[in-house]
């Protein structure tokens, strides 16, 4: 398993680990371990200087016996298949986690977005709507952005899909920019979950977030406004990175004007007063929560038993590796893992397509306030079974989602 890191074998390992600690029967376990559909295109776009291009992309449905399906779509070189496989059964049991009535999806495109104009992005988006469309819709899958996706890429979805259909359809997509049916709180959603989950873990385990020191890797979406959240609740930011490297001040790093200084350096890297830390060195770095936020398979057997926070916080989806898992376990530090931790982004989604459904839209404090609600409800649901069944906090979580999506296969059976 270690030497593989094949997120869609681990993610199938997770699976196992809590189907048997549910004594779950064999014809639902062998149903949950696959994807119900994937749907591979190529996508071909014109570049800027006339000549073509053709790229790959993937969506795929995990489950959907509780509500459409519902996962982001990234874009990233290293996309594969099977790493958009392991991504929607992790959103399958995300939903279950947090008690959506949405299965599981997500989608890649296998590029580098880095090299691409802003015109040649949306003409590749476009394409790549129009090629997924067959299985997307408000009732039946709806994305989201993920890694080098954002609120304008979701609005070119928005009005692909819409142009086909010939009206609005803003429920097809969530993350996207409040103007055309984004939900206020979307964009800071993901970070404020897990800040929310981060507070719950510290009384939990009787500490004070006020003076923490924390780490992120990863400087995007999610762990940019995590840094932002946490330093405003009192937690020193000490060391974040991004695909570049990482900068370290054990004075405090100031979020604002670090994601100042990326906009205009490109990255976060030479930063004025820091010192840098490579991507691998942030991990190891001597701090109370360490939280990634950037790609998966960061944490492994090789560098887990030097990583030692008393929380480690997975903004990130598939950071760590089941061998890693065991050690962090033993060494006892104290996991949120990523279907509970990240699940702050699929909860506003899904209030966001509410809205969107009702044509009624609400204030950023209740969508922050319901948002509060699920995440301290399901943080205390995943450490009760933990507690119940002597269970690590990984295998809690994929209990408790796997338990409620099995309720529904069940009772829904097969068809023919
Ligand atoms: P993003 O594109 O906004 O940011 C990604 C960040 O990771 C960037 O700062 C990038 O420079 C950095 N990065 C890329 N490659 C890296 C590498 N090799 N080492 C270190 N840093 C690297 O993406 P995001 O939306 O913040 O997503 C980050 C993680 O959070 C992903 O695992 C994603 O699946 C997960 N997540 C995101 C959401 C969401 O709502 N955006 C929800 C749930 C989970």
């Amino acid at each position: 398993m270690e030497q593989v890191h094949n997120p869609f074998q681990i993610a199938q390992h997770q699976f196992d680990l809590a189907a048997d600690a549910l004594r779950l029967e064999e014809g639902i376990r062998k149903k949950l371990r696959v994807p119900r559909r994937c749907l591979t295109v190529s996508v071909p776009f014109e570049r800027d200087d006339g000549s073509w291009m053709v790229v790959t992309g993937h969506r795929v449905q995990h489950d959907v016996s509780r509500g459409p399906a519902k996962g982001g779509i990234r874009y990233h070189q290293n996309v594969t298949l099977d790493e958009v496989k392991a991504l929607a059964a992790w959103m399958t049991w995300k939903c279950g986690v947090v008690d959506l009535p949405y299965g599981g999806a997500k989608g890649g495109i296998e590029v580098d977005p880095k090299q691409l104009s802003l015109h040649e992005l949306e003409r590749m988006t476009r394409r790549y709507t129009n090629e997924i469309s067959i299985i997307i819709g408000p009732e039946k899958d709806i994305p989201a952005p993920d890694v080098y996706t954002d609120a304008q890429v979701m609005a070119w979805i928005m009005d692909t899909f819409a142009m086909r259909q010939g009206f609005a359809t803003p429920g097809v997509v969530t993350g996207k920019p409040i103007s055309i049916g984004g939900s206020l709180g979307r964009r800071e959603a993901t970070a404020r979950g897990c800040t929310v989950t981060i507070e719950a873990a510290c009384a939990h385990l009787g500490l004070k977030l006020d003076g923490l020191t924390v780490a992120i890797q990863g400087f995007g979406n999610a762990g940019s406004i995590a840094a932002e959240l946490l330093a405003a609740r009192g937690a020193k930011i000490v060391a974040v990175s991004d695909s570049s490297g990482g900068i370290h001040s054990t004075k405090g790093l100031d979020p604002s004007a670090v994601e100042a200084h990326k906009k205009e350096a490109g990255s976060v890297v030479g930063m004025r007063g820091t010192d840098k830390v490579s991507n691998k060195e942030l991990l190891e770095l001597k701090v109370d929560v360490l939280i990634p936020a950037a790609l998966e398979n960061q944490i492994t057997g090789e560098n887990a038993p030097r990583i030692r926070p008393k929380i480690l916080a997975e903004a990130a989806n598939g950071p760590t590796t089941p061998e890693a898992d065991l050690i962090l376990h033993e060494n006892g530090v104290f996991l949120i893992p990523d279907i509970l931790a990240n699940a702050g982004g699929v909860t506003v989604s899904y209030f966001e397509w509410v809205q969107d459904l009702a044509n009624y839209f609400w204030s950023e404090e209740e969508v922050n306030q319901k948002l509060e609600k699920v995440m301290r409800r399901s943080f205390a649901d995943v450490v009760a079974l933990a507690q119940k069944h002597r269970a690590p906090m990984r295998t809690a979580a994929y209990m408790l989602g796997i338990g409620r999506v099995a309720d529904a296969t069940r009772l829904r059976g097969l068809y023919g």
